[in-house]
């Protein structure tokens, strides 16, 4: 077993090791329940980890994760100028006030 990501949330653990299911990559998550310890123990101990079952996967779980963290920036909101409201990255112009993204 290999741990191949931490993540700060417990849904973030669960997306990567979906995705690395669908991949045909054994996976697993580990601390799903500990973070209310975080705080008392260093943060990666107390974070939620995707563990990957075979050494020989390692290479191929990295790039699932680099497609997902691409993927999620491709997708990150965009903050207004002049509200500060969040706005999908699509969206030429603010949903909240109109202003230009
Ligand atoms: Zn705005």
């Amino acid at each position: 077993m290999i741990r191949i990501y931490t993540a700060l949330q417990r849904y973030d653990a669960y997306l990567v090791a979906d995705r690395l299911n669908q991949a045909g990559i054994k996976s697993h998550v580990f601390n799903q329940h500990a973070s209310s310890i975080v705080g008392d123990v260093p943060p990666d101990v107390g974070q939620p980890q995707v563990w990957i079952e075979r050494e020989c996967d390692l290479e191929r779980a990295q790039i699932v994760l680099r497609d997902i963290a691409s993927a999620g920036s491709a997708k990150a909101d965009v903050l207004c100028g002049r509200c500060g409201e969040p706005s999908p990255a699509n969206f030429d112009l603010c949903w909240n006030c109109g202003a230009q993204l």
